[in-house]
């Protein structure tokens, strides 16, 4: 499923769904004790929540980048039972109702290496090998990312770092450390918190937007924050993951950021988030909140 954000002569951005899976409801809230959190989301039987996996493409006339790559189709039936992967929508299918070819894609960036967030880095080919899913392009990680992944350094961390998503992008990866410009329109912007090499995408809107509707008037910024705050249920500070390694560093990271995000009008993206996945923030008194934004579809 794949829904118009942004639309000028000169660049359009697109909200593309990988499939959906459910997370332990206890691990997505961390500290928040389940009396809280069951309020805003009821799990199912085995305390599980619903997931989604949104990523993001974003193409000019130099560039086709997409953000992160989803959970991806390369799973046992075990792995794909305890996480109840839906795939019925996926990344390529999305891609392919707006006509764009995987060897079209020309940066792909990766907010870090989980496996959901890294699965269409790489597909299974008609000979049973492993290759990347966009040849022609090169692939964004930061450095302490990378190093993580590859070489995990104990088995907490080893779980979320699938070989298969991760070593066959080498010869196409470019690393990156810190706050960086990826094209004239794409930055990345490190927040760690969440893993070693953790960064969010931020996205400049040129002034000219009137075809863009669902914008507010000062809107000149997308910001997608990947796991930082991965639903919309995740903007109170302590509402963190128990998957994050740094915690409070993404609590502070969230305190910096949300203020700004919201005095400047940006658009916000949360990537596994299942009913509104693009919203504007609210704040009332010093608490966020979120002001749905309703795409249509393409
Ligand atoms: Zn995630």
């Amino acid at each position: 499923m794949t829904k118009l954000l942004f639309s000028s002569p000169d660049l359009r951005v697109y909200l593309l769904a990988d499939s959906r899976f459910m997370l332990d409801g206890g691990a997505m809230f961390g500290v928040v004790p389940k009396v809280l959190w069951e309020k805003l989301i009821m799990p199912d039987a085995d305390n599980r929540i619903p997931m989604g996996t949104h990523c993001l493409l974003v193409q000019t006339a130099e560039a086709t980048v997409l953000v992160n790559t989803g959970i991806g189709n390369k799973y046992s039936q075990e792995f794909v039972e305890r996480y109840q992967i839906d795939t019925s929508t996926n990344l390529l299918d999305a891609l392919s109702e707006i006509h764009i070819q995987p060897d079209a894609v020309t940066h792909v960036i990766l907010t870090h290496l989980h496996f959901d967030h890294s699965g269409w880095n790489t597909c299974v080919t008609a000979n049973n090998s492993l290759a990347t899913t966009f040849p022609q392009a090169r692939y964004y990680v930061q450095k302490a990312e990378w190093e993580t992944a590859i070489n995990p350094p104990n088995s907490r961390l080893r779980a979320s770092y699938l070989p298969d998503n991760i070593l066959p992008i080498e010869p196409q990866l470019t690393l990156v450390e810190g706050n960086i410009q990826i094209t004239s329109e794409v930055s990345v912007q490190l927040t760690q918190g969440h893993s070693d090499g953790h960064q969010i995408v931020r996205i400049q809107l040129p002034m000219d937007y009137s075809a863009n509707k669902h914008l507010q008037p000062r809107t000149r910024e997308i910001v997608y924050f990947s796991d930082l705050i991965p639903t919309t249920l995740h903007l109170p500070l302590p509402y963190c993951m128990a998957y994050d390694i740094y915690p409070l560093q993404t609590i502070n990271q969230k305190k910096k950021l949300l203020d700004n995000i919201h005095d400047h009008q940006a658009l916000t993206v949360f990537e596994h988030e299942v009913t509104h996945p693009v919203a504007y923030l609210k704040k009332t008194g010093k608490y966020f909140s979120i002001d749905p934004v309703t795409l249509s579809d393409i």
